[in-house]
Order: structure tokens, then sequence, then C-alpha cells
């Protein structure tokens, strides 16, 4: 996640995928934590921020041309997934894009998606930055913790494993708490059909979708959803988005076969991880035998602890698809909240040979084989997770696994130093100086990680107590000498 406090670490030398030496973890989640995951679909259920490789991976492919036309830098701006069934979209802290769950699912087509995104990249490219408590709001916005899809369900039910991940859903309604001005929605409107249209991209999806939602409201005061709260429709605005959208040169673009397919994926994935099983079992029947249909069933029976329903009918996507990542994902997943790790870890590893850049992939391969409690295999542990660390340093789940790791090692220099950059990650400030400052106590002295935990302290408000402790070098923490 960049945030300012991802930024304030990168700048700070040696940064983090420089001075991390060889790494251990231990699984933070083991299938002991697995419990009802009725807790995760209460009225007021808590929400989370997301991940999850395969539909980041989509949403950027969506995203991308609109983000280039709007001369935004692609890899600079962040989708965030907002586990909340409600409908919602908003843009915060600069050049971070949040899309509920809830959003997603209701749009019939990629291009309504990119409709959205569209308008989104119009607020976040005009500067409409949110009005009210602007700074507060920002910094709330780098705190956020995220999590795995297939983590949702085993933090829902261990309320201390949860303690953390997740937030109430009025925590992301405070960030979009002030919406905008008339004003600004008529100009990200017309911002998006722009650079639609300089993509190529037709703003037909963009026009149908508020028309779809318009309609609705109309006839229901019921559905008042949080998006069209902060983004009000009237006829007058939506039929001047269509008089303009119509006369664009690519109004009649259509989504190719790919994007359609892709979408259905990404909605099939998300219902089946967001809804109860039964649910997706009702939504997703036997009879229809399309793709997204049988991943959806696949997600909803592992979800479900119908563990060898769940492999089965993943098994029969792999005989089709055998180079699927995110299919050998799903199956070392399933593997491993069984408390089968030692089963999830060729899984997992397969996904990882298949897309080896995606720093979560490594994780799960990292933490199945830490999970498996088998001296032989803590170094490849290591590697795993220091590799994922080192594409995404701003992960605190990395980190967790990793202080645990260096407990069980007996190395409690490192394992608070892991926990200094879990807080850290977390904007935990005072936390993350905590563990920094017992890190350097345990560290040796000066040696790269007793620096990286100075530098921890230095940026995490330091007292002038703590400034005298640095200043006084080893009178206050006596390094011990490891070498
Ligand atoms: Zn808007």
């Amino acid at each position: 996640m960049t945030s300012p406090t991802a930024i304030d670490r990168r700048s700070m030398t040696p940064g983090p995928a420089k001075w991390l030496g060889v790494m251990v973890g231990i699984l933070a989640l083991t299938a002991g934590s697995l419990a009802p995951i009725s807790a995760a679909y209460a009225q007021d259920a808590p929400v989370s921020l997301i991940r999850d490789t395969e539909i980041e991976a989509i949403l950027h492919e969506d995203a991308d041309p609109v983000f280039r036309a709007a001369g935004l830098d692609p890899k600079a701006v962040t989708i965030h997934l907002v586990g909340d069934k409600d409908m919602n979209a908003f843009v915060a802290g600069g050049q971070h894009l949040f899309l509920n769950t809830g959003l997603i699912v209701r749009t019939k087509t990629p291009n309504e998606l990119i409709g959205v995104i569209a308008h989104e990249t119009g607020h976040m490219a005009g500067g409409h930055i949110i009005r009210q408590a602007d700074g507060e709001k920002q910094a709330l916005a780098t705190y956020l913790l995220t999590m795995g899809l297939g983590l949702i369900a085993a933090a829902a039910g261990s309320p201390e494993a949860a303690a953390g991940l997740m937030y109430s859903s009025g925590y992301f309604a405070a960030l979009t708490a002030a919406g905008f001005t008339r004003t600004q929605e008529a100009s990200a409107d017309q911002a998006a059909v722009t650079y639609l249209e300089k993509a190529g991209i037709s703003s037909r999806g963009l026009v149908d979708f508020f028309d779809n939602f318009r309609y609705e409201e109309v006839f229901s005061e019921a559905k008042r959803y949080k998006f069209f709260i902060d983004h009000p429709l009237t006829s007058e605005r939506i039929e001047g988005l269509r008089v303009r959208a119509s006369q664009q040169a690519h109004f009649d673009m259509v989504d190719s076969p790919a994007a359609i397919a892709r979408h259905k994926i990404m909605v099939a994935k998300l219902m089946a991880f967001m809804n109860m099983p039964q649910q997706t079992y009702n939504d997703f029947p036997e009879s229809d035998t399309s793709y997204p249909a049988r991943y959806a069933r696949a997600i909803a029976y592992y979800r479900d602890l119908q563990t060898e329903k769940a492999l089965r009918l993943t098994d029969a996507l792999l005989a089709e698809q055998p180079d699927n990542p995110y299919l050998w994902e799903l199956k070392g997943q399933t593997l491993f909240e069984v408390g089968r790790p030692a089963d999830a870890e060729p899984a997992h590893r397969r996904s990882v040979e298949l897309n080896p850049d995606a720093p979560l992939l490594r994780m799960n391969l990292g933490q199945a084989l830490l999970a498996e409690d088998n001296p032989q295999k803590l170094d490849e542990a290591v590697l795993q997770i220091h590799r994922s660390l080192s594409i995404e340093p701003d992960n605190p789940y990395g980190w967790l696994l990793l202080s645990q790791a260096y407990d069980r090692k007996g190395q409690a220099g490192m394992a608070r130093l892991a926990a200094a950059e879990q807080n850290f990650a977390l904007g935990q400030a005072s936390e993350a100086k905590i563990f920094a400052m017992r890190a350097r106590s345990l560290l040796a002295k000066n040696s790269p990680e007793w620096r990286r935990a100075t530098d921890i302290v230095l940026v995490s408000n330091p007292n002038p107590n703590d400034l005298r402790a640095l200043a006084g070098e080893g009178s206050v923490d006596q390094p011990v000498k490891r070498k």
C-alpha cells in the first residue's frame, strides 16, 4: 500500500528491501483459528480491506488505460478492495482508489465498472480532495490493514486474530463523509468521458450504471446506496452525461470477450467469498457449468469446510487450466486452512512458479512451509516470506509472520524489529517505537538491523527521553554483540 507512511519508510536508508537479512517466519493463523464463519455475516459485519492477487490483476487491467489517459502513472495508483456489501467507491489520500466489493458485483459489464473507475479518476486527477477534516481522513487511509480474501473467515471466528484486522463500516464511511460538490460531480463526469474516449473505451457503461440506480432510487426509497448519497444523481446530471457520451467516437465500442470473461470471474469470486456458502449454491447452481459458476462453487465448498468436494471441483478446473496460478492458490488455501500445510505446499509452490512476481502467492507458500514445522523447510520459508516483503514491504501480515518466526528461533531482537515493522506498516507509531527501542537494546550495535530500528524510532514521534537514549548510544540500550 503506498501511503504517506509508506513514502517515509521508503525514503529511509537503507530501505527495508535491502536491510533485511535472512528471514524466518512461522504461521500465524493455523487451522486452529478456523472457527464458525457466521460472525463475518452479522448485520453489522465488520468490513476490511481485502487482498486478492487475481482480482487486483483484473482491476488493473480494467483501470490502467483510464489512469494513463488521465495522465496518472498506473503504478502510483493503489486500488483498494473494501469488503463491504454496500455499494460505494471513493478516492482518498491522493492516489488511492477504494472500490467496495458491493459495487463491483453490481456492475453488469466491465464497461460499467470502468466507467465508475473513470468517474473516480476524475475526482483524483481533478484534485477534488474530500473537504472536511481532510488531513485526518488521509491519515486514516494510511492505517488500513489489508488481508487476503481467504483470511476473512478465519479472522472473523477468532477475535484475537482479528484485532486490528477488521474495521467497522463506519470507519470507511468516515473517509467519505463529506462527499463532493455538485460542480465537482459534473466535472468528474465530464473528465470520465474524456479519459474513456482517449483510452478508446465507450462511456456508455457509466451512463447505464447511473441510469439503473437512478431508476431504483426513484422507485424505492429504501435503496439509498452510500455511493449515490455522495454522488447525488439527478435527471439533469445523467442527461448531461448521456448527451456528451453519445457524441464520442467510441460510444458504440463494446467490451472484448476476454474483458467480459474476466469480469464474470471477478464477480463470481467476490460473491463466493463475501456471501454465505448456501447463498453461493443458490446463485451458482449445479446446472450452471460455466467456469465462473464452478469456480464460485469450489470456493463455497472450501469455505463451508466441505474440503473433499472443494478439492474435486478445483482439480477438475485445474485439469482444464493447469497453468492458472489462482486455481493452484485456491487448492493450497483449501488444504492449508484444514490443517494440511504439507499438502498445501506443492499447490502454493506451483502458483508461485506461474506468477513469480506476486507477493501474496509467495507469502502463502512461506506460510505453508512454516506451518509444516519441519526444520528442513525453515530456510526456504524464510526466503519466500522475505522475497514477498521485498516486493511489498508494507504488508503487516508478513511482518507478523516474521516476528513470530524469530521468536521461535530465539532471536528476540529480530522478532521485536519485525513487530516494530508490523506496527509501523499499520501506522501505529507509539507501538512501533516501543518495539523498535526493544529491538535496539537486543541487536548488535551498528548492524543494519539496529540502524533500521533506530530509523523507525526517529520517524515514530520520539519524545525527548527517546532522543536522549538514542544520543547516548549504548548508555540506555546496551547492544548484544552477536558476531
Ligand atoms: Zn463522484
